[in-house]
């Protein structure tokens, strides 16, 4: 089994769904008492937090380069950075470490191909929803992404940065989600992108009428894919 460097922490609630995710996945797979091989570097996300509201994408990618450098070091065969928003700066850090990155956005865009679909909702932090790294990849695989209105886009970013990254799950902002989806279906939305690794712990498949694609689960699943695939080395 390849051995997998997760960069985490971004937000810790995301990544022990993540850590869940990779060992049930890499133990359905290969039964008995087997679980998936990894090294985690989990940030202090308020470091990362700060720098990215006020617009320091730089420091946010020197503090992940150092974190996935290290991840290299310790011998990791490939990376998972274990966040939509960061992928924004996924380029430097997947060149600070040398390893092959396991793209969010790609492994997303796979599942809703296989599904037929081709345009979906994008539920994300506003810079995920607002600027061109996410949604470009997106539309390179043939995918349109609709992103909320912008007081549909502040509410999704707030309940994300002011609840979900810290363990808080409030019903009221289940019902602003489901209306916000509900928004996208209603402009043509045929599947919902939960394009924010902690937007499942809110919402799921019963919040709306079209189908969801949880990117933290998606993500995981291509990682699984990825430890148990057969190399020629
Ligand atoms: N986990 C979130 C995401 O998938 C937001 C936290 C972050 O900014 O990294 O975008």
């Amino acid at each position: 089994m390849r051995l997998l460097g997760v960069l985490g922490g971004m937000s810790w609630t995301s990544t022990e769904a993540y850590y869940r995710l990779l060992n049930l996945g890499v133990g359905e797979r290969l039964g008995g008492l087997h679980s998936a091989r990894i090294v985690l570097h989990s940030v202090d996300f308020d470091e990362i937090a700060v720098r990215q509201h006020a617009g320091d994408w730089e420091g946010t990618a020197q503090v992940l380069a150092e974190a996935a450098a290290g991840l290299a070091a310790a011998g990791a065969d490939g990376l998972l950075l274990a966040t939509n928003t960061m992928h924004k700066v996924a380029d430097v850090v997947q060149e600070a470490s040398g390893l092959e990155l396991l793209h969010i956005a790609d492994a997303t865009a796979a599942a809703i191909s296989a599904r037929g679909l081709t345009r979906v909702g994008l539920l994300a932090t506003a810079f995920t929803m607002e600027e061109t790294f996410y949604v470009e990849r997106l539309a390179r695989h043939g995918i349109e992404a609709l992103v909320p209105d912008p007081v549909g886009r502040a509410d999704v970013h707030r309940v994300i940065y002011d609840e979900l990254v810290r363990d808080v799950v409030r019903p009221e902002s289940r019902e602003r989600y489901r209306e916000v989806m509900a928004d996208l279906v209603g402009r043509g939305a045929e599947g919902m992108i939960l394009g924010c690794t902690e937007v499942g712990l809110l919402v799921g498949p019963d919040d709306t009428t079209v189908p969801t694609f949880d990117t933290c689960r998606l993500h995981a699943a291509a990682a699984v894919d990825w430890m148990l695939a057969e190399t020629s080395a």
